[in-house]
C-alpha cells in the first residue's frame, strides 16, 4: 500500500501569456481549492517564466495567491526545458504539469489527480489528447510518426500525449536524472517507464495570445524526436541506397551483356544524367541527415547545463527559503 499523497506541486511553464494571467491565477485558485477540499492535499504552484518580454512575470505575481513561486530562465529555453526546470525545483510528493494558456481545463487536471489518488499501484496518469477536430492530414501525419519512432524500440510513445500529466515522486525523480539537452519530453517521460495511465481530453481553445508552434517548429520538432529516440530514419535510408546499389548493378550486367553478346551500343547521356541526379540528391539527403545526429551528439556531449536560472520569485506564502533549488549540484 501506497502512503498517502500530502501535497501536490503545479508546474507550469510560460513564454509571453501575460494575456492569460490573470485567468490562469483564477484556475489555480479553484484547483487548489477543489484538491484540499476532495483529496486534503497542499497545493504549491511553480510557474517557470521562459524567457518572456512581455509583462508576464508582473501580471502572473500580481495575481497569483497561496503558495507560489516564479522561476525565471535567463532566456528562452523551450517549454520542454522550462518543464524540467519546474520538475527540479519541486519537492512535492506528486507534481501536475499543465500549460499555463488555459488550454489545459481544471477539469481534467482533478480527474488526472483522482486516478492517481484511487489507484496506489498507479505512478502516471497523463492526459491523451484525442484529436477531436484534427484535419485528416494531421491525424495521419501523426499515425505515421508515432509508429515510425515505435517501430524500433523496447519502449512506446504513448501517441498525443504531451505534457499534461500528474506523476508520483519517484516518476519526478526519474524524469529529473534525465539530463538530454535536447529534451524530447515524450519520449522522455516513455523511456522512464513506470505504470502509466491515459485519460483521453480535448484541449481547450486559446484565450489569448498566440501558440508558439507553426508548421516549421512542428516538423523540427518531430525530427529532435527521430534524432533523439529513433535510428529508424538511417536504416530506412541505408536500405534505400542498398537496394539502389542494387539497381545499378544489375543493370550494369545487362549492359554489359547487350554490349559484349550483341553489340549493341548503349545510349548514355540522359540515363547518365537521370542517374546523377538522382542519387546526387539522395546523397546530400542522407549527408543532412546524418548531420543532424551528430549535431545532437556535439550538443550532449558539451559539458553545458540544460538551463540557467536567472533568479526565483516567492510569494509570502512560500516561505523564507529563497535560493533556487535548480541547478543544485549539477
Ligand atoms: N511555452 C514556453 N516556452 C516556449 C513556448 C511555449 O514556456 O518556448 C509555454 C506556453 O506559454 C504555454 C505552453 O508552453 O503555456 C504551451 O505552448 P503553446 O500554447 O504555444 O503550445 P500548444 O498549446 O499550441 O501546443
Ligand atoms: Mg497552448
Amino acid at each position: 500500500m501506497a502512503e498517502a499523497l500530502l501535497t501536490l506541486d503545479i508546474v507550469a511553464p510560460f513564454l509571453n501569456e501575460a494575456e492569460s494571467a490573470a485567468a490562469f491565477a483564477g484556475l489555480l485558485d479553484k484547483l487548489e481549492a477543489t484538491v484540499a477540499d476532495r483529496f486534503g492535499m497542499a497545493v504549491h504552484k511553480i510557474l517557470v517564466d521562459d524567457g518572456s518580454k512581455d509583462d508576464s512575470v508582473a501580471r502572473f505575481s500580481q495575481a497569483l495567491s497561496g503558495s507560489w513561486e516564479i522561476v525565471r530562465l535567463s532566456r528562452n529555453f523551450g517549454k520542454e526545458v522550462a518543464v524540467l526546470a519546474g520538475l527540479d525545483q519541486s519537492r512535492g510528493d506528486t507534481v501536475l504539469i499543465m500549460d499555463s494558456d488555459l488550454q489545459h481545463s481544471m477539469d481534467v487536471s482533478i480527474q488526472l489527480i483522482a486516478e492517481l489518488v484511487a489507484d496506489p499501484s498507479l505512478d502516471v496518469a497523463y492526459a491523451q489528447n484525442d484529436r477531436r477536430g484534427a484535419s485528416w492530414r494531421r491525424s495521419q501525419s501523426a499515425k505515421l510518426f508515432y509508429s515510425l519512432i515505435n517501430s524500433s524500440q523496447r519502449f512506446d510513445i504513448p501517441e498525443n500525449a504531451g505534457d499534461f500529466r500528474v506523476m508520483r515522486r519517484a516518476v519526478v525523480r526519474a524524469v529529473t536524472s534525465l539530463r538530454d539537452k535536447r529534451r524530447f519530453n515524450k519520449g522522455l517521460f516513455a523511456w522512464a517507464g513506470f505504470r502509466q495511465k491515459a485519460v483521453p481530453y480535448s484541449p481547450a481553445e486559446r484565450v489569448g495570445g498566440t501558440s508558439k508552434w507553426s508548421q516549421l517548429n512542428l516538423l523540427a520538432f518531430s525530427l529532435e524526436g527521430f534524432t533523439s529516440f529513433s535510428v529508424i530514419p538511417l536504416r530506412i535510408i541505408s536500405i534505400c541506397g542498398l537496394l539502389a546499389a542494387l539497381a545499378g548493378a544489375l543493370y550494369g550486367i545487362k549492359v554489359f551483356f547487350e554490349v559484349v553478346f550483341y553489340g549493341i551500343a548503349v545510349p548514355g547521356y540522359p540515363s547518365l544524367m537521370v542517374a546523377v541526379v538522382f542519387f546526387g540528391g539522395f546523397n546530400l539527403t542522407l549527408l543532412g541527415l546524418i548531420g543532424e545526429y551528430v549535431w545532437v551528439t556535439l550538443s550532449e556531449s558539451k559539458d553545458r547545463p540544460v538551463y540557467i536560472v536567472r533568479d526565483v520569485v516567492h510569494g509570502a506564502d512560500a516561505g523564507n527559503d529563497t535560493s533556487p533549488r535548480v541547478n543544485a549540484d549539477r
